[in-house]
């Protein structure tokens, strides 16, 4: 038996998946229980009267050479929300199997797992060193019930990279004994390449991708799990036949066009510059106590009245996220980077 099918929910296994009706657009579909012609007013490509392609060849194949690697490592889904909730779903038996994650860090990981009722297992990030990971403690927590270990870099919500050295410890550390899940949905604004996986990519290493951040298609709700192509069968016997929507397969293979992929990098860069702009004025703000450096769009900042800056906010109709009920941050607010605009007017309400 493989590692993937040890680790596995067995039921999931020895699932027979739903077979959905076969893919073939060049043969005319009288096998599907569609309606035969467009709805009044659908202006889609290829009309929504038909069901979408299931797991859709071209934008994998788009998403595949974008991460360097290949369309069998690759599974698109509803958001990366959506592959969380698989792989709980797939791994962790309720009651019985485990998970760990690394607080402050993305709610998700925790809600899919109490839906699942998988157990949680925490290993704070360690606040006196910029919410390191600490490698060692993840290890030493990770039991034979832990199938998952969920690792955010850029960290949501303090906006760190985790050492890549740590990231590595635990890998190889859980080889053959749970699966790592690096969520990358911020990498794109850290500005770094993460060529490390693709030069020696364990099988036990999954990695989270979205179109929701840098891309700009939050709207989309398209999400990528990067993992072993037998984590991916696996998971494409999990996944609703059509997650993925023809509107949003449209959009994605838009956007993901080689022209409008050059204009990526310079948005990134305007981003990250109004990242830094935003964070030196908010520094020199009375009643702000720091700002963490960030790698991602949003810049932790503690206050020494938060609620009095949320207000502020308020009353300029700005929204911000509360980040004060997660550990370590009780002072804390997240600040999405906006428009320059928008940011000016957030630093005018502020001070
Ligand atoms: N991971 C992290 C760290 C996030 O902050 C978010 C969105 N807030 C997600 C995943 C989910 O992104 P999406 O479902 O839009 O791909």
């Amino acid at each position: 038996m493989s590692w993937v099918a040890a680790l596995a929910r067995p039921e999931i296994v020895g699932l027979k998946p739903y077979e959905h009706a076969a893919w073939h657009p060049d043969l005319t579909r009288l096998h599907a229980n569609e309606l035969p012609w467009r709805a009044t007013g659908d202006e889609s490509r290829v009309g929504l009267n038909r069901y979408p392609e299931p797991q859709a060849r071209a934008l994998i194949e788009r998403l595949a050479h974008l991460y360097r690697i290949a369309p069998e490592q690759l599974l698109i889904c509803r958001g990366s929300d959506e592959a969380i909730d698989l792989l709980v779903r797939a791994f962790c038996r309720a009651g019985a199997d485990a998970v760990i994650v690394c607080p402050p860090t993305f709610g998700m990981y925790e809600a899919a797992a109490r839906v699942q009722g998988a157990h949680i297992l925490t290993v704070p990030l360690v606040a006196e060193q910029g919410f390191a990971l600490d490698a060692g403690a993840v290890l030493d927590r990770c039991t034979s019930e832990v199938k998952l270990v969920f690792l955010c870099s850029p960290n949501n919500p303090t906006g760190n990279l985790l050492a890549r050295e740590a990231i590595w410890e635990v890998v190889k550390g859980l080889a053959g004994r749970a699966l790592v899940v690096v969520d990358h949905a911020y990498i794109e604004f850290a500005r770094e390449d993460d060529d490390l996986y693709r030069q020696l990519r364990p099988p036990n290493l999954a990695i989270l991708r979205t179109l929701s951040k840098a891309h700009g298609l939050a709207g989309a709700r398209l999400g990528a799990l990067i993992a072993d192509p037998e984590v991916i069968a696996l998971l494409r016997k999990v996944i609703a036949p059509y997650a993925v929507p023809q509107l949003v397969i449209e959009a994605a293979l838009a956007v993901l066009s080689p022209a409008h992929l050059r204009t990526l990098p310079g948005r990134i860069a305007q981003l990250c510059e109004e990242r830094g702009r935003l964070r030196a004025a908010l520094v020199q703000l009375p009643g702000v106590r720091e700002v963490l450096p960030s790698n991602a769009n949003f810049l932790l900042t503690r206050f020494e009245d938060p609620e009095a800056a949320l207000m502020r906010a308020q009353r300029a109709r700005i929204q911000l996220r509360d980040a004060r009920g997660y550990p370590r941050l009780a002072d804390a607010l997240r600040i999405t980077v906006g428009t320059p605009q928008e940011n000016d007017r957030l630093l005018g309400a502020l001070a």
